[in-house]
């Protein structure tokens, strides 16, 4: 058998324009790809209908199907990785293995892992930075070290991406400047550096416990003149007016390089957002203690309510207050929730009913088809006050005046909530001034004993 290299395919599941795709393709053998369904992963999904996951199968499915008609091939695995590989490493003989960085704290435990059995092997484990435009290390503060404030990441962020400039051929042929960071990685060119072999089985979902779901999961094409006109309609929560790429974003479906280089083109609200996502992917990366704790660890201290009837109520969207149950429906019923919405509700967990943001946190990870752990955890501790570039704890929404500005004519929270303005609807579960007031007291005494 003749030594392949494996390139393994984690969140970038794309046969264009990836980065360590393309340098295992350029490497010294031919390349064998490879997906793992990791039941470290899977086995933490509570429902068997998971709309994420039958999102995976069918991308793989339509990936292997392009490899096939070539005459390659997708090895798509279901097990635990510390066992999928030594098994892996029986059947072929592995000259080395490529991948792109995944910053989550598990992953990186795991590449450890993986890379340690390689390492004993004696075969080189090469990974890449492809989910992100910027990794942590290239975007830092004049006086060193990682930012924890967006503006002034930001402004540095595209000061970085105008540095150094290039040309490219897009594929109308024409020759383009763009920014060398965002150049995208021409894998056609090296195509035929796959290995030729038979096509190979794939478990099914019904193999690995899973079903189909009805949840309708979005395209990832986008209008132009969506982005163009972003910045006026990214707010207004009844229209369409976000790109719903999250779960492109998420799985790699599409590539950063490619969004962000045209949203530098149409729309710089848009870019920015795409910012957010490198901003909160370093600072997981940076400091992975977010994943359990409080950014500033003075807000561990707050003593949280965690009333589980209203808890329960939120979840439901049941709480009398429109916007939020609109919010928690739409969640529930599509896997989707508008950003502003995102904002107001779990300000009003937090805040109104003083739960502790990891059971929202846990929730939405639950539900969002496009739930990222940096993105997630970046949100939740905003809206809690206790994150990196947080709203003063003081500052608590106000869910019937964001109600005024972002649905002023109820469209949203009628298509979500059919019985408001019924006697169906329930009673607000708190009153909006005592909550606020209970939140102040709270926070301030937390801290307050922070500081002893
Ligand atoms: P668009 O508005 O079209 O934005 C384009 C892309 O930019 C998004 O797909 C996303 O990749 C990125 N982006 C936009 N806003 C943000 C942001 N504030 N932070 C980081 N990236 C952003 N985003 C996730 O991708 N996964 C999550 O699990 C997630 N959980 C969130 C939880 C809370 C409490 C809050 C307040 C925000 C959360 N966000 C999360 C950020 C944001 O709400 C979503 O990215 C956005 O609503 C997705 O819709 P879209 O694809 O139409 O985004």
């Amino acid at each position: 058998m003749s030594k392949v290299s494996i390139f393994w395919f984690r969140r970038d599941l794309r046969l264009h324009d990836n980065a360590g795709l393309y340098h295992a393709l350029k490497g010294a053998y031919p390349v064998l790809p490879l997906f793992i369904f990791d039941r470290e992963i899977l086995d933490d999904l509570e429902e068997p209908k998971d709309a994420r996951v039958e999102f995976l199968h069918d991308t793989l499915h339509s990936m292997k199907d392009e490899l096939e008609q070539e005459g390659h091939t997708l090895i798509v695995k279901y097990g635990f990785p510390k066992a999928v590989w030594p098994a892996l490493l029986k059947e072929y003989d592995v000259g080395a293995v490529y991948t792109n960085r995944d910053y989550e704290p598990y992953a990186k435990e795991r590449d450890q892992m993986v890379r340690e059995m390689l390492d004993d092997a004696g075969i080189p484990f090469h990974d890449f930075k492809d989910h992100v435009v910027f990794e942590a290390e290239e975007v830092q503060k004049k006086t060193g070290g990682t930012y924890t404030v967006f503006t002034p990441y930001s402004r540095t962020w595209k000061e970085v991406l105008g540095s150094r400039t290039d040309t490219f051929t897009n594929p109308d042929g024409e020759r383009q400047d763009i920014s060398y960071y965002l150049k995208p990685y021409p894998i056609e060119d090296y195509a035929d550096h796959f290995l030729e072999t038979a096509p190979l089985p794939m478990p099914s979902l019904e193999d690995m416990g899973f079903e189909r779901t009805e949840i309708e999961l979005p395209s990832k094409k986008v209008s132009r003149g969506l982005i163009r006109k972003y910045d006026e309609t990214r707010d207004i929560p009844s229209i369409d007016g976000t790109s719903r790429l999250g779960i492109h974003f998420r799985f790699g479906t599409i590539s950063i390089r490619e969004k962000a280089w045209r949203a530098k083109q149409l729309n710089e609200t848009f870019l920015n957002e795409l910012i957010w996502r490198d901003f909160y992917a370093q600072i997981l990366d940076e400091y992975p203690h977010v994943a359990e704790r409080s950014f500033r660890p003075k807000y561990d201290y707050i003593e949280w309510r965690n009333d589980e009837t209203d808890f329960k109520k939120w979840c439901e969207g049941k709480t009398g207050y429109p916007i939020v149950d609109a919010g928690m429906r739409e969640l529930n019923q599509t896997g989707y929730m508008h950003n502003r919405v995102r904002m107001i509700t779990a300000s009003f967990l937090t805040k109104h009913l003083l739960i502790d943001w990891r059971w929202g946190e846990a929730y939405f990870a639950k539900k969002l088809l496009d739930f990222d752990l940096s993105s997630n955890n970046g949100g939740w501790q905003w809206a809690a006050g206790s994150g990196t570039d947080a709203a003063p704890y003081f500052r608590v929404f106000n869910p019937y005046s964001q109600q005024k500005k972002f649905d002023k004519d109820f469209k949203y929270i009628k298509k979500w909530v059919p019985e408001f303005g019924t006697d169906r609807y329930p009673e607000p579960v708190v009153d909006h001034k005592m909550a606020r007031e209970r939140c102040l007291e709270a926070y301030k005494s937390g801290l307050a004993r922070a500081e002893d």
